[in-house]
C-alpha cells in the first residue's frame, strides 16, 4: 500500500502529522499516512509550475496517448484500486468495482478525445488589415481538492481535463481517503513526466489551506462543501486566482400524481441511498402529489427497508457504512430532530447500526415540510424524506427554495408537464423519469452555493483553459 507523497517525479514520506486512515465498515486501522509537510506543498507547487513549461507545450495528441495509457492502467489495476476504495471509502466493493472504475477509465478516455478536439473560433479581420483569432490556452498549475464519497471518481474528474488542456496539477485528496489516490499516484508516475501531476496528502486546513493560497497556484478547483467552498474563495482573493467550485446538493424529487409509482420507488430506492446517500445529488428531497402520496410512502417504505446493509465484502450488500463516527453521528442527529416534530414519521430505518463500523440504517421519513431542517439542510446520509403537495406551483416553489442548485428530478407519464416543470427547476442538472445518471459527454455542475464549475463533458474541458486573442498586423 503507498504511503508516499508524489512530488516532482518522486514517492516521498510526508513530513507532518501521521493521519491515522480507518476501514468505516469495521472502524479498523488501515494505514497511518504522514501529511504534507508546508515546505513539501511548496515543493509540489513549484515542481508543477516548473514542469508548466514543457508540458504546456505538448501537443494534443501526445496529451491524449498518455490519458489513453492512464485509462488502460486503471482497467488492469480495477481489481486493486476497487479493493482499497472499497475499504478506506466503506463502499460495496462489487459496486466499486462494476460501476465506479469502468466510470473513472471513461472519464480519461473521454478527455483524451476531448483534448483533440477543443478549437478556438472566429479566425477573420475584424479590423482591415488585422487578422484575430482566438486561442483556448492552459492556465497553469492548478491545486485540487477532492471530497472523501468518491475518492478516486473525483480525482478522475479533475486530473482528466486539467491534463488534457495542458496544465499541471497538484492534487490532494480527503484526508479521510487517501489510500485509492496514493495508489493511483504510482500509476501517474509510470506515464507522465515528472511535475505534471503532484499528490499531496492531509487535512484541509493544514495542506489544502496552503495549496489553495499558493501565489504559484493559478486556478482552484474543489469539489467539497459550501464552507471549503467559501475557503476557496478567500484565498483566491489575494492572487485573483481562477476558483471551480463543486459544492453540497439537496436534490428535490417532484412526484406528479401520474407518474409510474413502481419506476419511482425503484429510482428513489437506488438513487437515494447510492453510495449510503453520500452523493451531492441524491435524491433525497420528495415532494409527492397528494394522491400519489400514501401509496409511494408505503411501497417506499418497503423499498427501502429491503435495502441490504452489511460488510463490504459481502455481494449481496447494497448498503455500506458511512465515512465516519462523526459522518453517522451528524446523521443521526438530522433524523432525531426530525423525529422530534409531530408531523413527521419514521416509515423505517430511523437508528444507527450495531458494531463497530459506521452504519446507519436507511431511513425514510414522511409527513415532512418545506420549513423542517431536514428538508433544507444537506444530510449526506441514507436518508429521505417525502412532502406531500397539492400544487404544482408549490411544487416547484419549495424545490427551488433552497441554498442548493446542483440535481434534481421530475417524475411524471405526461412528459408536456414533466417538461414544463423541468424548465422552471434552478438546477444545473434535472432527470425526467429517472435521477443521478450521468454521461461523461455532459456536464456536471450546480448553480447557487452548489457551485459554478462544470464537470465532465466540453464545458468541463473549456473550465480548465483561458480565452485568448491573438492579433497580427498584416503590414
Ligand atoms: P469537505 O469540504 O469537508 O472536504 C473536501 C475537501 O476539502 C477535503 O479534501 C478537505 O481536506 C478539503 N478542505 C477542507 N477545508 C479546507 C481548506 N480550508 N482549504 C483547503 N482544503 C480544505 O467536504 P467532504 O466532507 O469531504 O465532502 C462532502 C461535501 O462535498 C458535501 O457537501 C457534498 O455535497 C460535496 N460534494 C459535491 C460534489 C459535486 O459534484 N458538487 C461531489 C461530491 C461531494
Amino acid at each position: 500500500m503507498n504511503t508516499e507523497l508524489l512530488i516532482g517525479g518522486k514517492f516521498v514520506k510526508g513530513e507532518g502529522e501521521g493521519i491515522v486512515v480507518l476501514n468505516p465498515a469495521t472502524g479498523a486501522t488501515l494505514a497511518t499516512v504522514p501529511e504534507a509537510s508546508p515546505g513539501q506543498v511548496d515543493a509540489a507547487v513549484k515542481a508543477a509550475h516548473k514542469a508548466f513549461g514543457s508540458w504546456s507545450q505538448t501537443t494534443p495528441a501526445e496529451r491524449s496517448n498518455l490519458l489513453l495509457k492512464l485509462a488502460s492502467r486503471v482497467d488492469d489495476e480495477a481489481v486493486n484500486l476497487a479493493t482499497i476504495e472499497s475499504q478506506n471509502a466503506g463502499k460495496p466493493y462489487v459496486r466499486a468495482l462494476a460501476d465506479e472504475l469502468p466510470a473513472i477509465a471513461d472519464v480519461y478516455r473521454f478527455f483524451a478525445g476531448a483534448a483533440r478536439c477543443l478549437t478556438g473560433s472566429a479566425t477573420k479581420e475584424y479590423l482591415a488589415n488585422h487578422t484575430s483569432m482566438i486561442r483556448r490556452d492552459p492556465i497553469g498549475v492548478i491545486g485540487q481538492i477532492a471530497p472523501w464519497n468518491y475518492p478516486l471518481m473525483m480525482a478522475a474528474w479533475k486530473l482528466a481535463p486539467a491534463l488534457a488542456a495542458g496544465n499541471t496539477v497538484v492534487i490532494k485528496p480527503s484526508e479521510l481517503t487517501p489510500l485509492s489516490t496514493l495508489a493511483f499516484a504510482r500509476l501517474l508516475a509510470e506515464i507522465f513526466p515528472e511535475g505534471v501531476v503532484n499528490v499531496v496528502h492531509g487535512r484541509g486546513p493544514v495542506v489544502g489551506q496552503p495549496l489553495i493560497s499558493h501565489p504559484k497556484v493559478a486556478m482552484v478547483s474543489v469539489t467539497g462543501s459550501i464552507g471549503t467552498g467559501q475557503a476557496v474563495l478567500r484565498a483566491a482573493v489575494d492572487t485573483i486566482k481562477r476558483t471551480h467550485l463543486e459544492l453540497g446538493g439537496k436534490a428535490p424529487v417532484i412526484v406528479f400524481d401520474d407518474a409510474d409509482l413502481a419506476a419511482v420507488v425503484e429510482g428513489v430506492k437506488v438513487f437515494g441511498y447510492y453510495n449510503a446517500g453520500q452523493d451531492c445529488t441524491a435524491a433525497c428531497r420528495i415532494y409527492a402529489g397528494k394522491k400519489i402520496y400514501d401509496k409511494l410512502v408505503a411501497d417506499l417504505g418497503s423499498a427501502v427497508g429491503s435495502l441490504k446493509m452489511g460488510p463490504t465484502d459481502d455481494e449481496a450488500t447494497e448498503l455500506g457504512p458511512v465515512i465516519s463516527a462523526i459522518q453517522r453521528d451528524r446523521v443521526a442527529g438530522f433524523v432525531e430532530r426530525a423525529k422530534a416534530l409531530k408531523h413527521i414519521s419514521v416509515v423505517t430505518g430511523g437508528n444507527k447500526g450495531v458494531g463497530n463500523g459506521f452504519y446507519y440504517e436507511p431511513t425514510l421519513l414522511a409527513g415532512a415540510t418545506q420549513d423542517d431542517e431536514i428538508v433544507r439542510k444537506e444530510v449526506f446520509g441514507p436518508v429521505v424524506s417525502v412532502t406531500p403537495f397539492s400544487d404544482v406551483d408549490d411544487a416547484v416553489a419549495w424545490a427551488n427554495d433552497s441554498d442548493y442548485g446542483l440535481a434534481s428530478s421530475v417524475w411524471s407519464k405526461d412528459v408536456s408537464r414533466a417538461m414544463k416543470t423541468a424548465a422552471r427547476l434552478q438546477y444545473g442538472a434535472t432527470w425526467i423519469n429517472t435521477h443521478f445518471m450521468l454521461a461523461t459527454e455532459m456536464p456536471h455542475g450546480g448553480m447557487k452555493m452548489s457551485g459554478y464549475g462544470k464537470d465532465l463533458s466540453m464545458y468541463g474541458l473549456e473550465d480548465y483553459t483561458v480565452v485568448r486573442h491573438v492579433m497580427v498586423n498584416l503590414g
